[in-house]
């Protein structure tokens, strides 16, 4: 195996020696087969190419001080898939299949997870794909669900330090009632034109507001936002946001540490007031918030005095990763070691 600098690593795509896949055909998932390939060899017209059948997790392994690797709450990954493909009319992948495929593509990769106290993890991908053939409009019957695997880096190259990001008013991440509460590719097909401009103008994400009315914040980029005031955690609620586990989880955390937590509708002006704010999902756990820019108007809102993550934003931080790396104990049973 090459030598690998994992103090360096990347939030990029990584070869590694294994993959898993299965196929749903007649009705019924198949056996699980182990490829080393990193190619799929699907039909012209697999609904996934077409129609946008295509679903998708992001889940990491930790490796503990005991050298034991660790999956954090891996069952809220299956059935958000499970909803993932109801929501798109895709065969849904039963848990113990999820379940069998995610540790068997850790575990045939194994040195490639990355050791404790680097920062690094394994990152995990399942994918939902129709690969059954339509030219009309019409659900794929066939699919398959495969599980690659790849060491990472931090996921913004700022590191735990405060990005910006901006408000954009010109285009939507997801309609009202459409597809921006599954985790679905489509959704990001739709987001890329925003997010490439605003990386072009220096931010590192954008934050979309909800579309109907443009008062509320909706979702960051590719994930959940915070803000935090007064000894409250306030995360936005809405019908289009992809509901994360990360932030399902830093509502617990939040509470456990004394801190109030409310789940609501959060206007723009709002911001005005946060102490300080964050964006929240696997891939980057918490990424501080340090200025917001509102693209149309030019208004401006700081959300950090100094440049640095707020207190709060860090013990977060730290006590999730602490739970997730086996460092912190785990008192609502998140984590599951890999034997
Ligand atoms: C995956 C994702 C998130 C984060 O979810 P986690 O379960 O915390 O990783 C947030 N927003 C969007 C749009 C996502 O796709």
């Amino acid at each position: 195996m090459q030598q690998i600098d994992w103090g360096k690593l990347p939030f990029g795509y990584f070869q590694t020696d294994y993959n898993v896949r299965c196929y749903y055909r007649n009705g019924e998932w198949g056996k699980m087969e182990v490829s080393s390939s990193p190619h799929i060899n699907i039909h012209m017209a697999a609904t996934c190419l077409h129609y946008g059948q295509e679903a998708f997790e992001g889940m990491k392994a930790y490796r503990g001080k005991d050298g034991k690797i660790r999956l954090f709450r891996w069952e809220e990954n299956a059935k958000r898939m499970q909803r993932s493909a109801d929501g798109i009319l895709m065969s849904k992948v039963p848990e113990e299949l999820f379940h069998k495929m995610v540790t068997e593509a850790v575990r045939l990769n194994e040195s490639y997870v990355p050791p404790h106290g680097q920062g690094a993890a394994l990152y995990i991908r399942p994918l939902l794909i129709g690969t059954g053939i339509q030219v009309g409009v019409k659900p794929a019957d066939e699919y398959l669900f495969m599980v690659f695997v790849g060491p990472v880096g931090p996921y913004f190259k700022e590191g735990f330090n405060p990005v910006s990001m901006q408000i954009v008013r010109d285009m939507d991440r997801a309609a009202p009632q459409g597809t921006g509460h599954i985790k679905v590719g489509g959704n990001y097909a739709g987001s890329l034109r925003a997010s490439e401009r605003a990386k072009e103008e220096g931010y590192a994400a954008v934050l979309f507001l909800e579309a109907k009315e443009k008062k509320y914040i909706d979702e960051a980029g590719p994930a959940n936002f915070f803000g935090i005031k007064d000894n409250t955690y306030i995360t936005p609620k809405s019908d289009s946001i992809l509901p994360s586990i990360t932030n399902m989880s830093l509502m617990q955390i939040a509470e456990d540490m004394g801190m109030k937590v409310e789940r609501r509708e959060v206007p723009v002006e709002e911001l005005e007031t946060f102490e300080e704010a964050g964006a929240c999902g696997t891939a980057a756990i918490i990424s501080p918030i340090g200025k917001i820019v509102d693209r149309e108007s030019g208004k401006e809102y700081n959300l950090s005095k100094d440049g640095k993550a707020g207190p709060v934003s860090t013990e977060l931080f730290k006590k999730l990763q602490g739970i997730q790396y086996g460092d912190e104990p785990d008192p609502h049973g998140w984590v599951s070691i890999i034997e």
